[in-house]
């Protein structure tokens, strides 16, 4: 019997999901359009002043209770996992403008209120009001509201947006607070209390992988053939399999492929969508953000948080979301390096850069999370969809799992 031809089109831990699911059984060719593979997961080494190896990439955080899929492979492949120690919040909050800050250093997320900032009673009662209203709604209201919507049609007020829940989202998503004020707040709430990261909460102990992600995406990847610097353009479903055509104006025939790329991608390669593709991949929103590891930890930047929305006054929209590249690492140089992404016109940082990248992340809008409930109508046995994008989570777990479960379809197909 001939060994079936699998395409798996974006190698970030989805497509290299699919890779370790398919890669034993079948002949796997593994398409990416970058340098290097893993996606938002991706590795790069650098050594530091101070002689330290330095990995320039994003930090990857899981933890052991909402990362079962991952925690095994990690177990599979004798990968130690660091959990930190409830030491720092998760996120922090502050503004420039009016001094607010929640938690404080050395707070953890809970239920205690913030102290009050320079408002006047009335904006700070309102503030109380609304934070104890909006838990409460969290529990039982309307899933598809909008930050707008909370303002126009459930009179909270501007401030207490502002000041908690756009910022929220935009440390736990990392997303801008443009990004943030269009998703599906009380969805995206109930998931994140569900999780243990919002206030009242205990905290769920987050950790990372030492030596970083490269730990595993390398080994995932050793199953297929793998083309760099190839982007798949067109995906083409024949009588007699699956064309892909791709940047260097090659036409490989494959049985199958798993498409792993973000939505957006995914439905901008399919050759004649199906109205069906069209409208579950076309409702799911992008954004792309260019992220900077810099020495830059002066003034606005926190090391004490996991992540920290840092607003620049509470109404000209300047804005930086910063991550302690070093607590994260576990780097334990003196020399402090700080991942971050920012918005408006003057945030420029005083220290080198070292690298940047651009990544993207699916928006939550409610119009995203109702399709993201019939991704799986989508698949078939032999094309499937991968991605973080699979669950409003959004995380590498969504995306590990994702790859698996399209790599399954294509194998269920094949009996
Ligand atoms: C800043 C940031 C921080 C994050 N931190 C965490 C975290 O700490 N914990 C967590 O659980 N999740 C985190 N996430 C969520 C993250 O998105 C997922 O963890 C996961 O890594 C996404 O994997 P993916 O396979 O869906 O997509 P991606 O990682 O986006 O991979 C897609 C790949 O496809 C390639 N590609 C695109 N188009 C083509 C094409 N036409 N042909 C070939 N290749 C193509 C891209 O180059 C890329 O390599 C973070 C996300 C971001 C943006």
């Amino acid at each position: 019997m001939t060994v079936q031809k699998i395409a798996v089109i974006g190698s970030g831990i989805s497509g290299l999901a699919a890779v370790r699911e398919l890669g034993n059984q079948f002949d796997v060719t593994l398409f990416e359009a970058g340098s290097q593979i893993g996606g938002n997961a991706h590795s790069e080494t650098t050594v530091t002043s101070e002689g330290q190896n330095l990995q320039t990439n994003l930090v990857i955080i899981y933890n052991r209770e909402h990362y079962p899929a991952l925690m095994q492979l990690f177990s599979e492949m004798e990968i130690p996992f660091t959990s930190h120690p409830h030491d720092i919040p998760t996120a922090s909050i502050h503004c420039e403008g009016c001094g607010f800050s929640y938690p404080r250093p050395g707070d953890t997320w809970g239920a205690q209120l913030p102290a009050q900032p320079e408002v006047t009673g009335t904006v700070w009662r309102q503030y109380i009001d609304d934070y104890h209203r909006f838990l409460r709604l969290v529990q039982q209201g309307h899933p598809t509201l909008t930050a707008n919507d909370l303002i126009r049609a459930k009179g909270y007020s501007e401030y207490f947006v502002e000041h908690f829940v756009v910022p929220l989202l935009t440390c736990l998503f990392t997303y801008s607070p443009a990004a943030a004020r269009k998703c599906a707040v009380i969805t995206i709430f109930r998931l994140l209390t569900a999780s243990r990261l919002t206030p009242g909460t205990p905290p769920t102990e987050w950790g990372s992988i030492p030596g970083g992600t490269s730990n595993y995406i390398h080994h995932l990847a050793n199953r297929a053939e793998v083309l760099l610097h190839t982007a798949a353009e067109k995906v083409i479903r024949t009588t007699q399999g699956i064309e892909v055509h791709d940047n260097t104006g090659t036409v490989r025939r494959f049985d199958k492929a798993v498409i792993a790329v973000p939505a957006d991608q995914a439905l901008a390669l399919i050759d004649k969508p199906t109205p069906l593709q069209r409208e579950v991949l076309g409702a799911i929103p992008y954004e792309y953000s260019k992220w900077s590891l810099h020495t830059d930890t002066s003034g606005i930047m926190r090391t004490d948080s996991l992540l920290h929305h840092q607003k620049m006054s509470c109404t000209n929209g300047d804005w930086i979301l910063s991550l302690p590249h070093n607590k994260l690492k576990g780097i334990t140089g003196s020399e402090q390096f700080i991942s971050s992404i920012s918005g408006g016109s003057k945030l420029t940082h005083r220290h080198s850069t070292l690298s940047s990248h651009t990544h993207g992340l699916c928006i939550q809008t409610p119009q995203a999370i109702s399709a993201m409930l019939n991704l799986s109508s989508i698949c078939a046995s032999d094309l499937a969809f991968a991605g973080a994008y699979f669950r409003p989570e959004t995380t590498h777990e969504t995306a590990f799992t994702s790859g698996l479960n399209a790599a399954k379809i294509l194998k269920e197909g094949t009996r």
